[in-house]
């Protein structure tokens, strides 16, 4: 951002400025508005935006006493004389106008992407395609939302040449607020899903809204295959005076016109574009890749001077999801790899990755850093940037890979070593040069970094069970938006958070504020503690034998009993705590665990008003069968079961008392029941009853070890019961029963998806391997295989095995080792 000084910046906010003479020559140059990525530099201006559940005004003292001397803010109370504040009415239309204003400064051209699906691959990709040509600004991760916009666009300076920002919307009116702080001369609309997800009234209605980011942009790229679509696009682009640009799969008359075939995971792809031809190969075969691609050929053809010579890069795409990894590391290293690209606001953020990460586990912080090419800095200039970020994020050790770091030893401050080229690296690498660290691997794609991952990486079984966090995340806010602000979550974290591994989930769940974990016993609340989450944790099956552990790690019981009740009050007041949480159960119609008459309830009452060593924090009760509408007669009884006891306790004591009922399927079919809070258990983990628009956690997978050509009549497998009857190829992958995998997933029943295709399970399933078959595939030793995830669904998978997801996602055993993907 151009810097500006603090009551230039107070005009353009339209906002009230309280200036104490001490700040009156403050300069601001960055932007804060998370607390916790803040360092100590004199320049920063904090706006303290207010969301549901969580308000920056409540971090303004402690960041005055960090160093932070500016902030904008809506809450008159916060003003002091401590430091320089601009009171506005609304903190994140303030951030937009700051924005706005910033871009208005620069005059090279701009991107703006929108639509439902796509947005974050067709930037990145367009950024990969286009770097060697411009300097490109670009949103971080998928920033794009009404403050991930402005915080994009704050990022622009003068040494870029191009900037590429994608909006996001989830109700009528956002994008009118958008729209000028992006300002986008070029625009490309990206897939319109066709669900009336969100908050829209009708596709027609969701399209109009998106595409009020481009009244003002001189071209618009679409895809002309969907008439709706294109036609409400191509009034639009009628009304703006706007050239359209379209592309299209069937008609001849679009400036794109593509054909396709595709081959072992490949497509290639004929494009005719203004009458002349051009052919190029990707990566990919389904659809929604393709679609993608076709957007950013188009785009190329667009902005480049030389596209043709950009054909080739189309071949180097790699799949979005798939920039930053966290595995574990030989040494007890942990290793996060980000090589898909480079640039400094893709390294501040890795580098806040590495913190959290390392600060977790107390590792030293190690970073091995390519060259970072077309910034447009002088490398002087751009290398002392970096070298202040990792000063900043206190990294003791920088690797560095590349001609041009390597050029400027002297301006690292930290320990450090430096190699020409990752040859080089892979040459002189020693394992016990890597101990107890985070080790950052982040480079620019030409530097295949992931060779250097590969040599850190710990190497025990190649069978996986990889969760991408970020679809855990989108998956927690769609039940939000089902439900009010105001309605708590506890999210559950039981059985290693449903088989995916609990620390790693529960610390992410506590970053996204939710207001409570359960597990189902008091150890594995502990392991949560010593790792660090501070989140309530409530404790489902609490034990006798556990009661001082709960105690000491503040671990609230689930309390089902009066025998339980009283010797948890016993052992509170053995420690002499006073006012110990606890949630009383009850039980409507589960007949599991709880409280199940009034006389029950009253009595519990009665016990807890005479003694002030426990508070009830919450009452609750579970649902037995509420994803079933036939029997809603049944749930329905449960609920008012449930009114009538909670009742009793909530009118039993002065104080609120938090009551819940809902799990996930309740929250999709009852929402109207939510009470005070809801308990997310499935849902997070992408499982829907109602297809909700949730995302895929989960994918496990694994390597083929080998490939073996058979003839007809031969047979594979325990008791020969894969018979061959033409000649056949068949694939040996190492996971077996006792991974997890269903032994009735055997001959045929079961399927892995291999190289863009689904292919069966041949013979018995073995303790420690299976065998596919992948005639006519042209498998390789090494190729991948899925077994569930993005292309067969738990679903399908727990349907042939005849039980539910949560046994699959369960029954994944604990030696297949976890990995976690997070942008
Ligand atoms: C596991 C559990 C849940 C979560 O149920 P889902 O169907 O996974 O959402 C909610 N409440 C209780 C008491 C549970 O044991």
């Amino acid at each position: 951002m151009t810097k500006l000084s603090i009551k230039e910046a107070a005009e353009i906010v339209h906002g009230k400025l309280f200036l104490p003479d001490a700040f009156s020559a403050l300069k601001i140059k960055h932007i804060v508005t998370d607390s916790r990525t803040f360092f100590g530099d004199d320049d920063n201006l904090f706006f303290a935006l207010k969301g549901p559940r969580n308000n920056g005004h409540e971090y303004i003292t402690e960041l005055q006493n960090r160093g932070i001397k500016a902030f904008v803010v809506s809450e008159s109370e916060v003003v002091s004389g401590k430091a320089a504040f601009i009171l506005v009415k609304d903190t994140t239309k303030a951030l937009q106008k700051l924005a706005a204003h910033n871009r208005a400064g620069f005059h090279y051209p701009v991107v703006g992407i929108t639509g439902s699906n796509g947005k974050t691959i067709v930037k990145e990709w367009l950024y990969e395609l286009l770097s060697e040509e411009f300097r490109i600004v670009h949103s971080p991760k998928s920033y794009n939302s009404q403050v991930g916009v402005p915080l994009s666009v704050l990022l622009m300076e003068n040494n870029y040449t191009l900037g590429i920002f994608e909006a996001g919307i989830s109700q009528p009116g956002e994008m009118d607020k958008l729209a000028p702080v992006i300002s986008p001369e070029v625009g490309i609309l990206t897939n319109i899903g066709d669900a009336h997800q969100e908050n829209f009234q009708s596709k027609q209605q969701k399209t109009a809204e998106k595409l009020k980011l481009f009244r003002n942009s001189k071209k618009l790229i679409f895809c002309s295959d969907d008439e709706n679509t294109a036609g409400l696009v191509r009034e639009f682009c009628i009304q703006y005076n706007i050239d359209p640009v379209s592309w299209s799969m069937k008609n001849r008359d679009a400036f794109a016109c593509f054909s396709k075939t595709a081959e072992n995971g490949t497509t290639r792809l004929k494009a005719s574009v203004n009458g002349e031809s051009a052919e190029f190969d990707v990566p990919f075969t389904d659809d929604s890749s393709i679609e993608n691609v076709c957007h950013c050929f188009a785009a190329v053809w667009t902005l480049s001077k030389h596209p043709e010579k950009i054909l080739p890069r189309f071949s180097q795409l790699a799949p979005v999801a798939m920039r930053l990894e966290i595995k574990r590391g030989i040494n007890n290293c942990l290793l996060i790899n980000d090589y898909y690209n480079s640039d400094l606001a893709s390294l501040s953020i890795a580098l806040s990755v590495l913190h959290h990460q390392a600060q977790k586990s107390h590792l030293k912080k190690v970073v091995v850093l390519s060259d970072i090419r077309q910034t447009g800095l002088p490398s002087g200039e751009l290398y002392r940037q970096v070298n202040q970020l990792l000063e900043q994020w206190k990294v003791s050790q920088l690797i560095g890979v590349g001609k041009e770091i390597s050029a400027h030893p002297e301006l690292f401050s930290a320990e450090k070593k430096f190699f020409l080229s990752t040859k080089a690296f892979e040459k002189s690498f020693m394992r016990n040069d890597f101990k107890n660290s985070a080790v950052l691997i982040k480079g620019a794609r030409t530097f295949t970094f992931e060779k250097i991952s590969d040599l850190l990486q710990k190497k025990a079984h190649q069978t996986v069970l990889e969760i991408n966090l970020n679809a855990l995340i989108n998956n927690l806010n769609v039940f939000r938006s089902r439900l009010n602000p105001a309605t708590k979550i506890t999210a559950m974290v039981k059985a290693f958070s449903y088989g995916s591994g609990d620390v790693e989930i529960a610390k992410l769940l506590q970053f996204q504020n939710v207001d409570y974990l359960a597990v189902a016993v008091a150890d594995e609340g502990v392991d949560l503690r010593q790792a660090g989450v501070q989140t309530p944790v409530v404790v489902m099956n609490p034990e006798k034998h556990s009661f001082q552990n709960m105690i000491d790690f503040r671990l609230e019981p689930n309390i089902y009993s009066k025998d339980l009740m009283k010797a948890f009050e016993k052992a509170v007041a053995e420690n002499a705590l006073t006012a110990f949480p606890v949630h009383i159960k009850l039980d409507t119609g589960m007949n599991r665990l709880g409280f199940k008459t009034a006389e029950e309830v009253e009595e519990v009452v009665a016990f807890l008003q005479k003694t002030d060593r426990l508070k009830v924090a919450s009452t609750f009760s579970h649902l037995a069968a509420c994803d079933d509408p036939q029997m809603d007669a049944f749930t329905q009884q449960q609920f008012s079961r449930f009114e009538m006891l909670s009742r009793i306790i909530t009118e039993g004591f002065p104080y609120k008392i938090i009551r819940h009922i809902l799990n996930s399927a309740g929250i999709e079919r009852f929402p109207e029941k939510q009470f005070e809070m809801a308990r997310l258990g499935i849902g997070l983990y992408g499982i829907s009853l109602t297809n909700l628009p949730l995302q895929t956690i989960s994918t496990f997978k694994s390597i083929i070890s080998q490939v073996k050509k058979l003839k007809p009549g031969e047979t594979v497998g325990y008791n020969c019961r894969g018979k061959i009857t033409s000649d056949a190829e068949i694939a040996i992958v190492p996971v077996g029963y006792a991974d997890g995998m269903d032994r009735k997933l055997g001959n045929g029943n079961g399927e892995a998806f291999v190289k863009g295709k689904r292919v069966p399970v041949i013979g018995n399933i073995c303790m420690d391997m299976l065998m596919l078959d992948v005639t006519g595939l042209e498998v390789q030793p090494g190729n991948e295989v899925e077994f569930f995830g993005q292309n067969i669904s738990i679903l399908e998978v727990a349907e042939k095995v005849g039980t539910i997801p949560y046994e699959i996602l369960t029954g994944i055993s604990q030696r297949v080792k976890r990995i976690y993907i997070h942008e």
